[in-house]
């Protein structure tokens, strides 16, 4: 069998000792196998990734050398464009369309030479913790069939967890790579924010939208963050900072290094297994030398519900391009440009998408504006300063990614406010704009993954990277056993 994970399917791959052609038959081979049951995957793209992955072959049958991904199967979630190939965010506003352009993040696994094996199911436009919300497909926790995976990105975490990939990526707004990840026991990394760019990602809400990969270990995140960061013309909001060799440090260890236990993450509400893991994961990174101390974040409790303002006030207006004028859905029905538009959004957007644009056009309305909008801005900014303080005294926060494992299907889709409410732990590093990682720190007695979210100061990926690395050397994670996928 060829290696599991990315960095030694390519290091191999650039090798000989294994064909890139070789490592995609046994991921289709265990996609044909599980996926009919998981639903990770809106379009496999299979005759694309066996042409794909023959080419990389060739690459290295001419003695030419081979990207720092070669041979590496990838999937990309669906609101991040890949060029001639429909990409609809998992909406039917945008079936059909195809992507004018390549997303510079997929630009660059495709220049690191690895192969794109499909498109990854998600909620609608990334609203969402659970992949419920997709228009087209239910995705299912490989740990757990009756579960949700996690999301938004819930296809891209079942994927990478059942071996569909080896890499993933996913959008982060408030939580989408890191709850996923925990959800279903990879690791998944938010980026800060410019630090890889958004070009031809499907925009959510601007301020907050990150994209980030899903892995099946810390040394492949780092790889894959190593591929898709740094400056890009193509995005304004991209950092220009040179992007430091993640991959170099992964073995400093933890000795010294001050890591933060918020008290306000662990509130009541919090799963008394999750809390017993997560406490007994950063026992261990203190048996590695660090030195943990509890830190305060006041204003913790007050980030969903401003979240639930500033987020659908951006999607708001960033939804409001689909209008079946240019592309997407346009309404069959219509007879004038009023119809045109109302139609097309009516039967275009599911109810979850309706709910936030109502929501955040009523925070932007006039005379609501400051009350709402205005005040939910000034309590990101108390947020913010939370983490300034707290980066005075620590360097990383160690805390739980969410307050529950995978819930069941079904259970939350009736109550919203609950389903914001599990977003609680991984909004706030949203709202501050800085670097957040879930990785695996063990299971609950019913056998489901627990994460545990590593947070650093902004463009500070390097040390989060590195305690990661430290927790799972010494606590490593075997994953889904190969007989899950029989
Ligand atoms: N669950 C959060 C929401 O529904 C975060 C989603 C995301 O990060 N894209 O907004």
């Amino acid at each position: 069998m060829s290696p599991r994970t990315a960095a030694a399917i390519a290091r191999e791959v650039a090798s000989g000792r294994v064909s890139a052609e070789e490592v995609l038959q046994e991921h289709l081979a265990r996609l044909r196998a599980w996926e009919p049951k998981l639903g990770a995957y809106l379009r496999v793209l299979e005759p694309q990734a066996r042409a794909r992955a023959r080419a990389v072959d060739a690459k290295r049958g001419r003695g030419e050398a081979l990207g720092r991904l070669a041979g590496v199967p990838v999937a990309v979630k669906d609101n991040i464009l890949v060029r001639g190939l429909e990409t609809t965010a998992g909406s039917r506003v945008l079936q059909g369309h195809a992507a004018a352009y390549d997303a510079t993040a997929v630009r660059r696994l495709l220049d690191a030479d690895a192969v794109l094996v499909g498109q990854t199911n998600m909620d609608e436009f990334a609203m969402g913790s659970s992949t419920e919300n997709s228009a087209f497909q239910v995705t299912r926790n490989p740990w757990d069939a009756d579960r949700v995976p996690g999301g938004s990105s819930g296809g891209s975490a079942a994927a990478v967890a059942a071996g569909l990939c080896a890499l993933a990526l996913g959008s982060d707004t408030g939580g989408s790579i890191r709850q996923p990840a925990s959800f279903c026991g990879v690791v998944g990394l938010k980026p800060t924010y410019g630090r890889v760019s958004r070009h031809g990602l499907i925009a959510f809400a601007s301020s907050l939208d990150q994209i980030g990969p899903l892995a099946g270990c810390v040394e492949d995140a780092a790889l894959a963050l190593a591929v898709i960061a740094g400056p890009d013309p193509k995005d304004s909001t991209c950092a220009t900072m040179p992007v430091p060799d993640y991959l170099q440090s992964l073995g400093a260890g933890v000795k010294g290094l001050r890591v933060g236990l918020p008290k306000e993450y662990f509130a009541p509400g919090l799963d008394p297994e999750v809390e017993t893991a997560v406490r007994a994961a950063v026992a261990v990174l203190g048996g590695l030398g660090a030195e943990v101390r509890e830190v305060s974040m006041p204003h913790t409790r007050y980030a969903v519900s401003s979240y639930y303002i500033l987020a659908p006030a951006e999607a708001s207006s960033n939804l409001a391009r689909f209008d079946g004028v240019r592309y997407g859905r346009r309404s069959p029905r219509a007879r004038t440009l009023e119809e045109l538009y109302e139609l097309s959004r009516a039967e275009g957007f599911g109810p979850e998408v309706k709910r936030r644009i109502m929501l955040g056009t009523y925070a932007l309305s006039a005379g609501y504006f400051d009350a709402y909008y205005g005040k939910a801005q000034r309590v990101r900014t108390l947020i913010k300063t939370d983490f300034s303080a707290a980066f005075q005294q620590v360097d990383v926060i160690a805390a739980p990614v969410a307050p529950t494992p995978a819930f069941r299907l079904g259970e939350k889709t009736a109550d919203p406010v609950a389903m914001y409410l599990g977003d609680a732990l991984t909004i706030p590093s949203s709202m501050a704009g800085n670097a957040s990682l879930a990785l695996p720190c063990g299971r609950t007695k019913a056998g489901l993954p627990i994460g545990l979210q590593l947070i650093a100061d902004s463009f500070c990926e390097e040390t989060l990277l590195r305690a990661a690395a430290a927790y799972e050397r010494a606590a490593p994670w075997p994953g889904l056993p190969e007989s899950a996928h029989a």
